[in-house]
């Protein structure tokens, strides 16, 4: 077993980007795109891939813009739905324990 099959085997790959072997955490996963579970290169050349296009390609530029835009303003709905979700529960636990002392008033008045 040479070097590189020994890396492979305790979960090293190479890079095709920068050329270096790295560990698969390293690696930012993929979701099975393509097949497969991780990117093909590395998170730092991923970065810098990225960040090269996002200084070189307006139209990329944009689209990272409008991405961040529609991320950010499902953050605040999600933030409001939150607030929603708690009122609910605190009305709901208020009513909960509302009824709760009537049942023990009930089991009082029946001694
Ligand atoms: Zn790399």
């Amino acid at each position: 077993m040479n070097d590189k099959k020994l890396l492979q085997a305790i979960g090293y790959r190479d890079c095709p980007h920068c050329g270096v072997t790295k560990p698969l955490n390293e690696f930012s996963v993929n979701g099975y795109k393509n097949g497969k579970p991780y990117y093909s290169i590395c998170k730092l050349c991923r970065n810098e891939k990225r960040h090269t296009r996002y200084h070189s390609d307006e139209n990329y530029r944009e689209k990272q813009k409008e991405a961040n835009r529609k991320y950010l303003s499902k953050l605040v709905e999600t933030e409001e739905h939150k607030k929603a979700r708690l009122e609910k529960k605190r009305i709901y636990y208020q009513n909960n324990l509302a009824s709760l002392k009537g049942s023990n008033q009930n089991g009082n008045s029946n001694e």
